[in-house]
């Protein structure tokens, strides 16, 4: 080899071989992945099989397999070393003996993405660079951000708007400079290149060193097993340099002669981004860039995926396959998981449990194989995906037969609806009398109401309808979560019965009501900004001789369920009183003025109650 290394890099397709100081990103010639050849003589020769065989597990164990050439200068944040669960519950429910989790949401930064960062921002030193720039979705957006803090280089981040929450709050954390583009991923991708190029900044991202540092996946697999080669392997894909990696890594250990065989590598996709799976559908050996994708899993969001073809060479060598698998099996596969295993995926991380459920039913996996499932990233990444999905937790007040009652009533059992029930229409624009609407509750969201809850989700529903907006079940969903947050066994102090707007532009808002304070009826006017404003001062004004609550208004959320202007909105407002008591309360509606009245009129009620 030349340049006294041990190592070179090769074009996995024309077989152009490059200096890393030219290119380690993608071939010069024909643009695809880049593959390091080892010379296998070498490694065998320096690797220390005793400790490859006796010290604890951890990335940092396989320096040997890296294509690093000063060990002076490897950064790490003690990455890899993750547990490998024998999962037999989840086994059980599908008839499975000797299903195997690989939780690679236990590294740093909770993702597998920093066995990568370890060696990729090594290999940044090694070539004396003083800033790394990349694209991410998000997770290797964290992960170069904490390896770029404890190197002490600058780190840029392209992501696409949007990205989830706890991606950002991590990324921003450890001090990366980012920049959030109006853009898909792969856009994303195609600047972080020209930033680079014109910046001079090291070009982080899918390329070949960070898949060299992910292939420790596969030495620990192997070790986890008692030296056993699993029969199948199931890894989700993005831009597949992940299972490319993993797969290399059983390649190098067969080289190097610590396992006699090789599993059969199983990739996966969501339906709705399904590239590499089109491709080996086909029998293709190239993968073809999707115009539009669209998924919930933004991990691998990846309309074309740069290690697209080297996933395929790996699955067709392996005698392994791609699947798909739809969201709502990913984010059932998500709280499965979680459910019976206590392990905490983001929706991405679940990819590969979607596939195992799949592929158990259709009898492709058997009930004694040997399964390892890479769950690839933690759940707190992006808890909003997960919520959106799952019904919102009742909130109480603090009284002691409001909560045995709501226990008594099971009212926990509420279950979501299916994602894809979530458009459909009930009831055809008539109103369902209140035992049919109990009913129909009771059989698709796994709970009995009754009482006043039931009147209250009976009202809304009626009032949906009258309003000529018809009802989904996502909206009944929304409506009973509602209602279910204002379970309590006591009676509203406020009530709004009726109200009348008047909204001109360049004038003020001016709203004529009806109120019930404390069982007496009153005629109010008030004015404000706007509809909501004026009707907020026109229930202060009337209630003014008798409250005691002195209440603010602290914060007025909006948020639309579907889309289109006739969507479904969602109002939460926060109040407080003079001794500082705090209370949201939430309404839903078609109108967006009376989702806010409703609201109001909760919250009043609700800081009522606390104060007496
Ligand atoms: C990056 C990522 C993937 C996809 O990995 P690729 O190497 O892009 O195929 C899957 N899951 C999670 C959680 C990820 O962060
Ligand atoms: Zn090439």
């Amino acid at each position: 080899m030349t340049d006294g290394k041990f190592y070179h890099l090769e074009c996995i397709k024309c077989g152009s071989k490059f200096d890393e100081r030219k290119t380690a990103t993608s071939c010069l010639k024909c643009g695809d992945s880049l593959d390091a050849i080892y010379d296998y003589d070498f490694i065998r020769q320096r690797l220390n099989t005793y400790s490859i065989k006796n010290a604890p597990i951890s990335a940092l164990k396989y320096l040997d397999f890296y294509p690093i050439i000063d060990l002076e200068n490897v950064v790490s944040l003690k990455e890899g070393g993750t547990p490998l669960y024998h999962a037999e519950n989840l086994g059980k429910k599908l008839g499975l003996k000797n299903i195997y989790i690989k939780d690679e949401g236990a590294n740093p930064t909770g993702c597998f993405k920093d066995r990568g960062s370890l060696v990729e921002i090594t290999k940044a030193l090694e070539v004396g660079s003083k800033a790394i720039c990349l694209a991410s979705s998000g997770n290797m957006a964290a992960s170069c951000a904490a390896y770029s803090a404890v190197a002490k280089i600058p780190c840029y981040v392209l992501v696409p708007e949007g990205t989830p929450i706890g991606k950002l709050a991590q990324t921003i954390s450890y001090g990366a400079r980012i920049l959030q583009v109006r853009a898909p991923y792969s856009r994303c991708a195609e600047l972080a290149v020209e930033t680079a190029k014109k910046h001079n900044f090291y070009l982080a991202g899918d390329y070949v060193f960070r898949s060299e540092g992910q292939k420790s996946q596969a030495y620990e697999i192997i070790e986890q097993l008692d030296w056993n080669v699993p029969d199948y392997v199931i890894v989700p894909v993005g831009c597949g340099t992940n299972l490319s990696a993993i797969w290399k890594g059983f390649l190098d250990y067969k080289e190097v002669g610590l396992i006699k065989k090789l599993p059969k590598m199983i990739g996966v996709q969501p339906t709705g981004c399904a590239t590499v799976y089109e491709a080996f559908d086909n029998n293709k050996k190239s993968v073809k860039r999707w115009d539009a994708i669209d998924t919930v899993c933004s991990a691998v969001a990846v309309n074309y995926p740069l290690d697209g073809n080297k996933v395929l060479k790996g699955i067709y060598k392996s005698k392994g396959r791609m699947t798909q698998v739809t969201d709502e099996e990913t984010l059932n596969s998500e709280q499965l998981l979680a459910r019976s295993e206590s392990i905490f995926v983001e929706p991405s991380g679940a990819l590969g449990i979607a596939a195992l459920c799949q592929l158990a039913k259709n009898k492709i996996i058997k009930k004694d194989d040997t399964v390892v499932v890479v769950a690839t990233g933690n759940g707190l990444k992006d808890p909003v995906t997960a919520l959106k999905y799952q019904p919102a937790p009742a909130t109480l007040e603090p009284d002691l037969d409001d909560i045995s009652s709501y226990l008594n009533n099971k009212l926990y059992n509420l279950k979501a609806t299916q994602i894809s029930m979530r458009e459909k229409e009930l009831w055809g624009g008539q109103t369902p009398d209140i035992n049919e609407l109990a009913k129909y509750i009771e059989k698709e969201f796994g709970i009995t109401i009754t009482g006043k809850c039931l009147e209250g989700v009976h009202k809304n529903v009626a009032r949906f309808i009258t309003r000529g907006k018809a009802i989904s079940e996502q909206d009944l969903q929304a409506i009973i979560e509602i209602n279910l947050q204002e379970f309590s066994s006591k009676e509203a102090v406020l009530r709004v019965k009726d109200f009348e707007l008047s909204v001109y532009r360049k004038k003020r808002a001016h709203a004529k009501l009806e109120i019930d304070f404390h069982g007496k009826r009153i005629s109010v006017e008030g004015e404000g900004v706007g509809p909501v404003d004026a009707l907020i001062n026109g229930i202060r004004k009337g209630i003014e001789s008798k409250d005691k609550l002195n209440f603010e208004l602290l914060d007025y959320v909006v948020k639309i369920h579907t889309g289109g202007t006739d969507a479904a909105v969602e109002v939460r407002i926060k109040v407080n009183d003079k001794s500082g008591n705090e209370v949201v309360g939430a309404a839903t509606s078609p109108d967006i003025i009376q989702a806010s009245v409703d609201a109001f009129v909760r919250a009043y009620n609700a800081l009522y109650w606390k104060n007496s």
